[in-house]
């Protein structure tokens, strides 16, 4: 959808702790770069609004689904009974059934990999997140791991259409099938089906202990990897790391109909909030990531481009890559490099 400015609405949440600075730095850099759309900014509100049983509200929603792309900082849910988490609530709400997290090194950036280029996409509703947990007599819990074949499929048309729509050639699902028969059986079935709509696109299927050791020897080996919500969960977290961390990780969410929810990785960092000091990467590449489900290819690779070559530089660095610049020192450099 476009406004009458000819602009693409997008929603925006600065967020909490450091969300304001980092938000500033993407808006700055999206001004720099041209890039056609107009943020709708939305602010989590003060006390809990009735009709989402949460700080979030819901014209806020509202704006998400009309929009159907948004951009997230992080938010720290308030301390309190009564209401809903700030996250849980946006998932369930806007239905945010895949996570996609791109995970490629940062030349220049030193880790031990230097050829990471994967995507993570975990399922986001169901499987050991379903919340069904409970005593059946003293001494023994337990937990229910919910799979249907609906929320499998949609995660794994995602995963096929995204691997299409970017020009990878793998998909990877990743599972424990030979213990978890059912469960993990019927993620892997659904999995199969879609891949014989892809011809194009390699298929196989990982058990997901060897999937931790191959990741570990050479992450270089993966392409796009889809899994339940679990795996997902530990494995993306994994790749953040063969990255450096999770301050540089950009993430997105897929929800029904459409929506996209980009968002960074990392918390509110209230330690250092207020002082300039934050890195606004993860919340630049998740903006990009945005951008890449927009279709503004050429604007999205561009901000990459100098985001990379201003870490790469490495003149301009924030503190958490052992830099001395400031949030607004290292975004103007990245403008210089647009
Ligand atoms: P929250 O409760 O919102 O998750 P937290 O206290 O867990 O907040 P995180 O945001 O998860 O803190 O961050 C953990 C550590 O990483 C903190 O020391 C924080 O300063 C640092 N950190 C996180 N994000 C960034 C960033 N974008 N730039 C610099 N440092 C960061
Ligand atoms: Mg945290």
């Amino acid at each position: 959808t476009y406004c009458s400015s000819g602009l693409i609405p997008v929603t925006l949440f600065p967020g909490d702790g450091i969300g304001p600075e980092i938000a500033e730095s993407v808006k700055q850099v999206f001004t720099a770069a041209e890039v056609p759309i107009e943020w709708e900014e939305h602010f989590v509100g003060t006390e809990v609004d009735p009709r989402t049983q949460s700080f979030v509200t819901w014209e806020s929603l509202e704006s998400v689904r009309r929009n159907k792309v948004g951009l997230k900082g992080p938010m720290a849910t308030p301390i309190g009974k009564g209401h809903r988490s700030l996250n849980l609530t946006l998932r369930k709400e806007l239905n945010l059934y895949a996570n996609v997290r791109p995970c490629y090194s940062l030349p220049g950036y030193k880790t031990r990999y230097d050829d990471v280029n994967l995507v993570t996409i975990r399922e986001n509703t169901e499987g050991e997140y379903s919340g069904l947990e409970h005593q059946v007599v003293r001494g023994v819990v337990e937990s229910l791991k919910i799979i249907t074949r609906q929320a499998s499929l949609r995660v794994a048309e995602y995963a096929f259409y995204y691997a299409k729509a970017h020009g990878r050639d793998r998909v990877s699902a990743i599972h424990k099938a030979n213990i978890m028969q059912k469960t993990d059986g019927l993620f892997l079935k659904c999995c199969r089906e879609v891949a014989e709509k892809y011809p194009e696109i390699k298929y196989e299927e990982v058990v997901i202990d060897n999937c931790c050791m191959m990741l570990v020897k050479n992450p270089a080996l993966f392409d796009v990897l889809v899994m339940p919500n679990l795996y997902g969960d530990i494995i993306s977290d994994l790749c953040a790391g063969l990255i450096g961390g999770l301050g540089l990780t950009p993430s997105l969410n897929i929800g029904e109909g459409g929506i996209a929810l980009a968002e960074a990785v990392h918390g509110s960092a209230p330690d250092i909030a207020g002082k300039n000091l934050a890195n606004p990467t993860a919340l630049l590449l998740s903006a990009v990531s945005m951008l890449h489900h927009l279709n503004l290819n050429e604007k999205g690779d561009k901000i990459q481009e100098a985001v990379l070559k201003t870490i790469a530089e490495g003149k301009y660095r924030t503190g958490d890559l052992g830099g001395s610049s400031t949030t607004t020192e290292f975004t103007k450099a990245i403008i210089d490099h647009l």
